[in-house]
C-alpha cells in the first residue's frame, strides 16, 4: 500500500493542514487502519495557537488554546500519525486514480484521497499605512506579538468575539486598550460586553479607521465617526487587527471544487467536495468556524475517505 521513493510518496490519504480538523481527521483515519499523513505549512496546531483561552470546548475547564493545541498534537502522534510540518502544500492535480501534491520543498505525495483542512486566515487591513506599519505596530496575532507591546497604548479593530477576547487579553499587558467597532455596536457575544467595561477598555463604536501614521515606527491611527463623519485620532504603539477571515483555499481551487461566493469550499453532510476523493473540514468550509465544529467535520470527512477507499477497492 505504501511506497517512499526520494522526494516521492504514496499514501491512502492525504490531509493539507494540521489544526484540529486535519488532526481529528487523521486521528480518526488512522484509527480506521488507513496509511494517512498530515502536510503543514507552519507548526502544528493551527490558528488554535493563537487562542489565548478556549471556554467552550466540553471537556476541558478553560484552556490556552496553545496547551489544548499540544494536547492534540501528542494524541495524534502517539498513534503514529506523521506530521510534516514547514512543508505547504502548492499544488494539486488529479492523474487517474491518484491524487498528486507538491509541497514547497518539492516533495510529491500521491495519495487516493484528499483531506482539505487548510483553514482560513485573517483578513487584513486596507487602510491607508498598513503596509508600512506592518510588523512595525501592526500585527494580526496579539497572542503572537502582543507582549511587545508592554505598558504602551494599543487599539484593537474589530469588536466581534476574537477582537473582544483579544482587547480582554491586552488589558492584562498594554496600559490602554482601544476596541474600535465599525458597527453602531460590538457584534461579539454579551458575556464579553460585561467583561471588557469591567476590565476598563475603551470602546468605540461607529467609527472607520481611515490611517495610520507615525515615523519608524506606529504612532496612532486617525478614524472617521459615523454618521457625523468628523475625524478623530488616538495615539497608540500597537494595533492588532480582527476583521473577519478569508480561506486558504488556494489548494481546492487549483483541484476544480466548488466554491461558495466568499471563496469557501462547498460540502455536503459528509464533507464531500464536489470532486469524488475530495473532502474538506474545519474553518475551510465556513460552517460557524468554531474548534467543536472543525474537529467533528475532520471525524466525518475521514470516514468518509474510508468509505470512498473502500469503494475504489471493490
Ligand atoms: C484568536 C482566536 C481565538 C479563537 N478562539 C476560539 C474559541 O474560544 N473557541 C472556539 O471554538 N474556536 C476558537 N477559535 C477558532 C478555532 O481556532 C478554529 O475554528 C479552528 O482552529 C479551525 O480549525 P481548522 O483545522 O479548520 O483550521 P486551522 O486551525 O486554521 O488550521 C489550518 C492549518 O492548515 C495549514 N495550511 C494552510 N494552507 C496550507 C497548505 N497549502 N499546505 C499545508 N498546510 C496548510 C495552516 O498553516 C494551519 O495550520 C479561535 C480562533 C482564533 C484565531
Amino acid at each position: 500500500m505504501f511506497r517512499a521513493m526520494s522526494h516521492m510518496k504514496e499514501i491512502e490519504v492525504a490531509i493539507i493542514g494540521a489544526g484540529p480538523a486535519g488532526i481529528t481527521a487523521a486521528i480518526y483515519a488512522k484509527r480506521k487502519g488507513l496509511n494517512v499523513e498530515i502536510f503543514e505549512a507552519q507548526i502544528a496546531g493551527g490558528t488554535l495557537n493563537e487562542a489565548v483561552l478556549i471556554e467552550n470546548y466540553p471537556g476541558f475547564e478553560p484552556i490556552s488554546g496553545a496547551k489544548l493545541a499540544e494536547k492534540m498534537i501528542s494524541q495524534v502522534k502517539k498513534i503514529g500519525v506523521t506530521i510534516n510540518e514547514s512543508e505547504m502544500v502548492v499544488s494539486a492535480k488529479k492523474n487517474s486514480e491518484w491524487f498528486e501534491l507538491i509541497t514547497d520543498s518539492n516533495k510529491t505525495i500521491k495519495a487516493k484521497a484528499v483531506i482539505l483542512a487548510s483553514g482560513a486566515h485573517r483578513r487584513r487591513l486596507k487602510v491607508a499605512g498598513t503596509e508600512k506599519f506592518e510588523g512595525k505596530g501592526i500585527s494580526y496575532c496579539a497572542t503572537c506579538d502582543g507582549p511587545l507591546f508592554e505598558g504602551k497604548d494599543v487599539a484593537i479593530i474589530g469588536g466581534g468575539n476574537s477582537g473582544a477576547v483579544n482587547a480582554l487579553y491586552m488589558k492584562n499587558i498594554a496600559r490602554t486598550v482601544y476596541l474600535i467597532e465599525y458597527m453602531p455596536k460590538l457584534v461579539c457575544e454579551t458575556a464579553y460586553i460585561e467583561q471588557l467595561k469591567e476590565k476598563g477598555v475603551k470602546i468605540i463604536t461607529s467609527a472607520e479607521v481611515v490611517e495610520f501614521f507615525g515615523k519608524d515606527s506606529l504612532e496612532g491611527l486617525k478614524y472617521k465617526e459615523h454618521p457625523s463623519g468628523e475625524e478623530k485620532t488616538i495615539y497608540v504603539q500597537g494595533v492588532f487587527a480582527y476583521i473577519g477571515i478569508e480561506p486558504h483555499n488556494e489548494i481546492a481551487k487549483m483541484l476544480g471544487c466548488e466554491l461558495d461566493e466568499k471563496g469557501y469550499v462547498k460540502v455536503d453532510l459528509k464533507m464531500k467536495t464536489s470532486l469524488p476523493g475530495v473532502f474538506a473540514a474545519g474553518d475551510i468550509t465556513g460552517v460557524f468556524q468554531q474548534l467543536i465544529v472543525a474537529c467533528g467535520q475532520g471525524a466525518i470527512a475521514a470516514e468518509s475517505a474510508y468509505r470512498h477507499l473502500q469503494n475504489m477497492a471493490k
